[in-house]
């Protein structure tokens, strides 16, 4: 059997026009048995996170306001798709939505702390999937396409790290082998959708969890990788991977080609077209992914795959906002050696600080993080004590994978440049905000 695997993002699907378009998109390009992974709708995860935000703070009004906002989107999108207002849509989807109030109804009733915090977003935030993936089911078929709906929580499990949760792979590959591939058996010889949500799961006891933000693109690969499909496409809003965010560099290309290796790289370096945990299932199993335009779906795209002699075309450029930059300096003046440094990082543990980059000279170690205010302040408190440590603000972290002196050039002319760093094929510059 051939199966086919789609992964759609909530960017193709915030409108009635969006999911029309999504709709045409199936029947025009899936050939045969077809699984389709698809996110909550437009901005929804936000929305929720607003809802959840209003609930642990006890909040009821903020509760029913919040709440109120997410309901008339679905609602309206859910009007505007179907005609008949006797449609079983509309009743599936105000029982998603019961179910939600009902769960927050009863406030919040527990301590605040992070544990309780991470298991709540998840029975929440999740809401989004379940009723997204409610309405386009049912649109589906409207439109004569036979489709089924898997609740993915029966089919992906998990362990109970909650907001960040860690697939067990055996139940997981059991399940989805089992549940799918019988479905797509008894409906041989036609073309058939079998559609359930990105983004979730359930652990061992039967509560939801979720993956992490932006987590469903893993989703659609943990399926790729278990039903050893040959290609796994996911739909964007950009012509595909491009050697920099067009929103930034006018001139941006598409990338062909990539190599599941060169792949990480950019997502590791920031690059966030493609989730960082999605391409390891898909390289070990050897499956193509393809990232294709939603808006123009009849073109290429770009094709990751196992290429052991990937051609560079051009140097690709990664940008992250908002660092700041540390420089640490032992107060007793001693050498930044082995030992400072494991405490240093250490320290950068306790706190979740990752770092972006560091250099170090003979009493300075520097480091550029992201800047979030809520661990810097208390990292650069407790530091204090053994070391003095400056300080910079407002700063952006430019990353060219197989850079040229052209394109240090276009990043750098007239720019201060706060810390450098060069490899072989990757320079990392932190610069000031332009
Ligand atoms: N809906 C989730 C989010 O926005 C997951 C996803 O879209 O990948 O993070
Ligand atoms: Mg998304």
């Amino acid at each position: 059997m051939h199966l086919n695997l789609f992964k759609f993002g909530g960017a193709s699907i915030n409108s009635a026009a969006g999911i029309k378009n999504v709709a045409g998109i199936l029947k025009t390009f899936s050939k045969g048995p077809l699984v389709v992974v698809l996110s909550a709708m437009g901005k929804t995860t936000n929305a929720m996170e607003e809802v959840l935000k209003n609930y642990m703070n006890n909040d009821p009004v903020g509760v029913v306001d919040t709440f109120q906002k997410v309901w008339d989107y679905h609602f309206a999108i859910a009007d505007e798709l179907f005609d008949d207002k006797d449609h079983v849509v509309f009743g599936e989807i105000g029982s998603l939505f019961n179910q939600l109030r009902g769960y927050i109804r009863k406030g919040h009733l527990y301590e605040k702390n992070r544990l309780e915090f991470d298991f709540e977003y998840d029975q929440i935030v999740s809401y989004g999937e379940l009723i997204s993936s409610s309405i386009f089911h049912h649109f589906l078929e409207l439109q004569g396409i036979h489709s089924k709906l898997f609740d993915v929580r029966e089919l992906i499990k998990t362990d109970s790290t909650y907001r960040d949760a860690r697939i067990d792979w055996e139940t997981t590959g059991q399940l989805i082998r089992e549940k799918i591939n019988s479905y797509f058996q008894q409906v041989p010889g036609s073309e058939h959708v079998a559609l359930t949500q990105g983004f979730i799961g359930s652990d061992a006891a039967g509560n939801t969890t979720t993956l992490g933000r932006e987590g469903s693109d893993f989703s659609a690969a943990i399926f790729a990788y278990l039903l050893q499909v040959k290609e796994m496409t996911i739909w964007k809003d950009v012509p595909g991977v491009m050697n920099a965010d067009p929103k930034w560099m006018k001139d941006a290309v598409r990338l062909e080609t990539l190599s599941y290796r060169e792949a990480i790289e950019l997502a590791y370096y920031g690059a966030s077209v493609i989730h960082p945990k999605t391409i390891k299932p898909l390289e070990n199993a050897n499956i193509i992914l393809r990232v294709k335009s939603f808006l123009n779906p009849e073109m290429e795209g770009t094709l990751v795959e196992n290429l052991k002699e990937w051609k560079i075309s051009v140097p690709i450029f990664i940008r992250k906002p908002d660092q700041v930059l540390i420089s640490i300096s032992p107060r007793d003046f001693s050498f930044i050696l082995e030992e400072n440094l494991s405490e240093i990082f250490r320290i950068l543990a306790t706190f979740r600080i990752k770092v972006n980059v560091m250099q170090n000279s003979a009493i300075s170690f520097s480091i550029c993080v992201d800047a979030d205010p809520l661990k810097i302040a208390p990292l650069l408190s407790f530091l204090q004590k053994d070391y003095e440590t400056r300080y910079n603000e407002g700063l952006e972290l430019i990353t060219i994978r197989h850079y040229n002196p052209e394109s240090v050039d276009r990043i750098t002319k007239g720019r201060e440049i706060l810390m450098e760093l060069r490899s072989r094929n990757t320079i990392q510059l932190v610069l000031a905000r332009e």
